[in-house]
């Protein structure tokens, strides 16, 4: 097999810009190598169940190669200077910009998102932080953790299929500029995109060792999390296993972070703009078909506007184009996996049962590839499991409440806490609910937006610690 696979010439268009090769390895000490038990597993497009490529299985063997290039590498890349380190960084960013085209059709083809999303969206983003945390990395006395921070070492992280890239880039980024070294599990849905990742470390000629990527299922990452050359866990992914995570990382010396779960309540009171609410709900709970943490998967509105928000929100949502996610005019692209598929469509079915009223727009779906109609529950209470657990798809349940105080507690009556919205025209009451609200993230009248500076995280089952911003730097330092 051939491991080094990225010595093609893009060609210029479309699906095209892509030349998937049929296998890839891991990426450790530099170098792209079959796992050492020889395992793979096929990674396929959402879309069409087409398999995109064969991609190696790590094992423990592989894992504890990468702790130890990684640890190799530690000494002499945190011994850089900061404005050194930058420089890689920079380069990172500037290539990731130069092939973002390219990375931005791999992962609608890997993940199933619309390549409006990963063109306009996930890949600025991701250039972004790797600009925004280069510009960190010789200011670090001056991030207000003291005159002389330290690295903590090698950094074990790990991430989910609803972001690949962009988690890759929230993950390697700050552990990068404040001198730690890195071993990355991506998700098995999606490893294409970490991998490609791998070639622009090369081709920004970062030391062997610094940046290392093991692809595999969850043991692969239980490995990571819990070897003992590892000083600092980074986990994005669900809430279950960032518990087990938590307990594995118990006892140890070493440092975690966890992004999980969200079940977002989106609240709209009787004085906002109807038409940007509607927007704003939309982009909420569709953006990424609602496979995003900090969705707002709960709409609460109050009662004196609830059925022109439903009949304009109706409207809208039957406007939206579900289909190819290579279609530049697609609004919403595939489930990531039929396992995801599954999910979604059992805890449909439970809000259904539950006696909640469900609604779609009439769309035709494509036969092949793992698809779910944009949703939209009413009548929903706050026992019914719709309102409860995530659902991580385009299913919205909608709630209604009278005063603050009511929409409050119901946006807080919820084991998460990573994100909330607020649409009104009075500014006190924005500030008010952002007080009240036990969110990591309050919008006001606007969702989903996100900036490299601005720090992101949850409260209660929603994780602990925070990416982003110059708090995003205190997670990769000893301070
Ligand atoms: P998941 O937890 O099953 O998987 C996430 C990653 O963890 C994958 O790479 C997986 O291989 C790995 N993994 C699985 N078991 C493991 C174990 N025992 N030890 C170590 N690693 C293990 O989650 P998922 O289904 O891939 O992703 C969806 C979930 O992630 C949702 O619940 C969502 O809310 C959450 N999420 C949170 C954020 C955030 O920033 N808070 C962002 C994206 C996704």
């Amino acid at each position: 097999m051939a491991f080094d696979v990225f010595e093609y010439a893009p060609a210029p268009e479309s699906r095209a810009i892509v030349q998937l090769a049929p296998s890839y390895g891991l990426f450790i000490d530099g170098e792209f190598r079959e796992s050492s038990d020889g395992k793979v597993f096929k990674t396929v497009a959402p879309a069409s169940e087409e398999v995109l490529a064969e991609v190696a299985q790590g094992s423990a063997k592989d894992v504890d190669a990468a702790v130890r290039a990684a640890r190799a590498a530690f000494p002499k890349w945190s011994a850089l200077p900061g404005a050194e380190r930058a420089k890689y960084l920079f380069r990172i960013a500037r290539v990731l910009q130069e092939r973002s085209r390219e990375l931005a059709v791999l992962e609608s083809l890997d993940n199933g998102k619309p390549i409006r999303e990963t063109r306009d969206a996930d890949l600025p983003q991701v250039a972004a932080n790797f600009f925004y945390f280069a510009g960190w990395a010789d200011k670090l006395p001056h991030a207000g953790y003291g005159p002389d921070p330290r690295p903590l070492g090698v950094a074990g992280q790990v991430i989910p299929w609803n972001f690949p890239l962009l988690m890759l880039a929230w993950k390697i980024a700050p552990a990068l500029a404040t001198g730690n070294t890195v071993v990355l599990k991506p998700a098995e849905t999606t490893p294409l995109s970490a991998l490609f990742f791998a070639d622009i470390c090369r081709q920004a000629e970062l030391p062997p060792g610094v940046v290392n990527i093991v692809t595999g299922d969850g043991p692969v990452g239980a490995e990571l999390v819990a070897h003992e050359g590892v000083d600092k866990v980074a986990f994005t992914g669900s809430t279950a296993v960032g518990k087990s995570i938590a307990r594995t990382v118990a006892g140890t010396a070493k440092k975690l972070t966890l992004e999980l779960g969200g079940k977002g309540a989106n609240i709209v009171f009787d004085d906002a703009p109807i038409d940007q609410a509607v927007e704003g709900i939309v982009s909420g709970i569709y953006f990424n078909g609602g496979q995003v943490c900090c969705a707002g998967s709960r709409l609460l509105v109050q009662e004196s506007v609830a059925e022109e928000v439903l009949d304009a929100l109706k409207r809208r949502i039957s406007t939206l184009r579900v289909g190819d996610p290579l279609d530049k005019n697609t609004d919403i692209g595939a489930i990531n996996s039929a396992a995801q598929l599954a999910r979604i469509t059992e805890l449909a079915d439970a809000g259904e049962a539950e006696g909640a009223e469900r609604w779609s727009p009439h769309c035709e779906l494509p036969s092949s590839g793992y698809w779910f109609a944009p949703t939209v529950f009413t009548h929903v209470t706050q026992a019914h499991r719709i309102a409860r657990e995530e659902i991580f798809g385009p299913v919205l349940s909608v709630l209604t409440f009278r005063t603050p105080d009511e929409a409050v507690a119901k946006a807080n009556n919820t084991p998460y806490g990573l994100s909330a919205g607020v649409w009104t025209e009075k500014g006190s009451r924005i500030l008010r609910m952002a007080q009240q609200l036990r969110a990591g993230v309050v919008w006001s009248n606007t969702f989903n937006k996100f900036d490299p500076t601005s720090p992101f995280g949850g409260y209660q089952e929603s994780g602990y610690g925070r990416e982003g911003g110059r708090h995003g730097l205190e997670a990769y330092l000893d301070v």
